[in-house]
């Protein structure tokens, strides 16, 4: 049985073809892009460094990443995203980097311990067992390789800004978007994160300024936050 809810598979190929649109439905990742990117190339050196992208969509950290100069597997279980990552590579003429379907769980019994670097960003809120993907990832990483995750705090603030304000208010992101039950306290990541025997080294926050419609990473974990790990050496 695959962890995955093919529900949510489909709303991001029934908007696929929006990925690379700046101003579309997935704004908010191309606005964010640069200020993760800047904080795992900080951490990780990315350069020469072989990345795998866990949910990568249609690829706008994996592309950047590759830009930074390392080598990008990105994975996902949905196809027109895949599609239109790889278009976009081939387009972009971005060099070194592969997409894949298939799942982060399979991918480990693959080929576990080979990544430096592994990145699972917005991903973790959409799948029915996000503690089985952390745990996937820890096995993918290198002993002494880096962790990356992202998604949503879950808690009174956070349903008011990630639903109420970005999909109903502010429209950031199509209604339906994100599911409140489905967000993750960073006390719960970070226990799935020890369990799977990483060391937690920073988690930071990202909040958004509507009146400047930017983002910013912060101390303020309460919606949306990033947790950076490592694998013991
Ligand atoms: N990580 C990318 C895309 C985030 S959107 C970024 O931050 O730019 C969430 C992505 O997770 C979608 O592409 C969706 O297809 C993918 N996804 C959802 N469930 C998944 C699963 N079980 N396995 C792999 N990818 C999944």
């Amino acid at each position: 049985m695959t962890n995955a809810d093919p529900q949510e598979l489909a709303k991001f190929s029934e908007l696929a073809h929006r990925w690379w649109d700046e101003t579309g439905e997935f704004r908010p990742l191309h606005q964010i892009n640069p200020l993760r990117l800047d904080w795992i190339d900080r951490h990780a050196r990315l350069a020469g460094r072989r990345v795998l992208d866990v949910g990568c969509g249609g690829g706008i950290l994996s592309d950047s990443m590759a830009r930074r100069g390392s080598h990008v597997l990105g994975i996902d279980l949905a196809a027109k995203p895949l599609k239109v990552a790889q278009l976009h590579a081939l387009e972009a003429g971005t060099a070194n980097i592969e997409y894949r379907d298939v799942a982060a769980e399979t991918l480990a019994a693959e080929r576990p311990g080979e990544f430096d670097v592994v990145t699972c960003m917005e991903m973790l809120e959409h799948v029915p067992e996000p503690s089985s993907i952390v745990t996937a990832c820890a096995t993918l990483a290198k002993p002494g390789g880096w962790l990356f995750f992202s998604t949503i705090n879950r808690n009174a603030k956070a349903f008011a800004f990630a639903i109420v304000g970005a999909e109903h208010v502010l429209k950031l992101l199509p209604k339906g978007t994100h599911e409140y039950a489905k967000f993750i306290r960073p006390s719960e990541l970070a226990r799935w994160c020890r369990e799977a025997g990483l060391d937690i080294v920073e988690t930071r926050g990202m909040e958004y300024n509507p009146l400047t419609q930017r983002y910013r990473l912060s101390d303020d974990t309460g919606v949306n936050y990033l947790l950076a790990c490592r694998r013991p050496g």
